[in-house]
């Protein structure tokens, strides 16, 4: 078979521990022997990041701007304790908290389903994909312990000096108080990244907060969300025939759990914080989960939404074969390889990303599996693998597939 071409580079952001291996071993067995494979490559590895002083994260991440798509493998957010065992010039920041203030991105989290592992809920057939606000609210928030009886106000002065105060609560005795913010702009921006990503995926559109009670806070989401939909993606959804609707956050939980499934969810930060848990644990696993960092103007970042799995690197060092799942970070790169292909019309190269994912479904859903999934099974009698020997028998599959 001749080997695909790509016209135009992906962004490679490789990683740390125990998902830079398998990083590695995707590529030589699972995309390498079948594409002639054209990366801009920014090695995110934490001994790189602290060589170049945390530059190469920025540069990365410009690169995602210039291109358009990158694909990440997990990396490690230093703690005192790496600090000390990488010998670190600095405590450096998150890498995705890097890159998603310069991508100005919302996160996509969709699980990944097989026959054998059913969701908790039922009747749920098809992936739910949650979409949190990663911006403001009560993650940025000021908070007083309140000691004891005074007035808690709430004040806003503008540019030209003047105050408008509301009175928040007179205190007989000690309390607490906090007072949050967000802003239009990113509130349009999350809006905008929603609604693009319902009409990739051509699913619907839920969103929802308590705008009953927050006559001001949650109904400005509510309006801004109203506003971009009718003002630019109306007519697009009902060319796709696919539903925007909007409901009370309380009633959107009801009809999530009654659903088949098979819609995006926009969440405000905190109810996406929550409900992203919910829904991962609900489905499986954090290893069988797809990620995708979607920008306003239309960049993508695929990555796994899992760590680097240092328990396991640490048994690797030692010369032991583990059974790390590496579902996660397969998708990543099917799911960043496909939209290079659609970007560029590139219908081999979809092609080729479409069936990576599916010779990966196949494997599982013949009960080929990483040790991790063995205990969720049922109806089944697993064979369990490691990761190399689970991505062998992917290879042989893929391969049948391009025939
Ligand atoms: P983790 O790497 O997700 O692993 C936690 C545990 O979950 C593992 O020990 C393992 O359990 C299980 N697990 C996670 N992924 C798995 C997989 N693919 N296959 C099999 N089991 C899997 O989280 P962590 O140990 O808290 O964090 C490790 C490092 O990752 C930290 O330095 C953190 O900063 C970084 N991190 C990076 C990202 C990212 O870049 N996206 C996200 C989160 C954390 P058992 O050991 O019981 O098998
Ligand atoms: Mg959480």
């Amino acid at each position: 078979m001749e080997k695909i071409k790509m016209s135009t580079p992906l962004v490679e952001m490789d990683g740390d521990e125990m998902t830079r291996v398998i990083w590695r071993m995707i590529k030589d067995e699972l995309i390498l022997p079948f594409v002639e494979l054209n990366t801009e490559y920014y090695d995110l590895g934490l001994p790189n990041r602290d060589a170049t002083r945390d530059q190469v994260t920025i540069d990365a991440a410009n690169a995602n701007r210039k291109y358009g798509v990158s694909v990440k493998c997990a990396t490690i957010t230093p703690n005192a304790q790496r600090v000390e065992e990488y010998k670190l010039h600095e405590m450096w920041k998150s890498p995705n908290g890097t890159i998603r203030a310069i991508l100005d991105g919302t996160v996509f989290r969709t699980p990944i389903q097989i026959d054998w592992v059913k969701p908790v809920v039922r009747n749920w057939k098809k992936p739910i994909t949650i979409t949190r606000h990663a911006f403001g609210d009560v993650y940025k928030a000021s908070e007083i312990r309140v000691a004891g009886k005074g007035t808690a106000q709430l004040c806003f002065t503008d540019e030209a000096g003047n105050t408008t105060c509301e009175t928040i609560h007179q205190f007989e005795g000690p309390g607490i108080l906090q007072g949050m913010f967000n802003t239009d702009q990113s509130i349009l921006s999350f809006a905008h990244a929603c609604f693009q990503y319902a009409l990739d995926v051509k699913q619907d559109l839920w969103f929802a907060t308590k705008d009953t009670i927050s006559k001001k806070y949650d109904h400005t989401f509510k309006d801004l969300f109203q506003e971009v939909y009718e003002q630019h993606y109306k007519e697009k959804f009902q060319t796709a025939g696919i539903e925007y609707m909007y409901t009370l956050i309380d009633d959107a939980v009801a009809r999530v759990i009654r659903s088949e499934g098979g819609m995006v969810w926009a969440c405000k930060n905190y109810d996406g914080d929550v409900m992203s848990d919910m829904l991962a644990t609900a489905f499986g696993s954090l290893a069988m989960m797809e990620s995708v960092l979607v920008s306003p103007d239309g960049c993508y970042e695929y990555e796994a939404a899992h760590g680097t799995v240092t328990r396991h690197y640490y048994r690797y060092l030692e010369g032991e074969k583990t059974s790390t799942n590496p579902v996660a970070t397969i998708f990543a790169w099917s799911g960043a390889l496909k939209k290079r292909g659609e970007l560029d019309k590139n219908e081999p190269l979809v092609r080729f990303g479409e069936q990576l994912a599916q010779a990966t479904l196949q494997t599982l859903n013949e009960g080929i599996m990483t040790k991790d999934l063995i205990g969720l099974c049922e109806g089944i009698t697993p064979r369990a693998v490691n990761t190399e020997e689970f991505i062998a028998e992917i290879r042989t599959r893929l391969t049948e597939r391009l025939k």
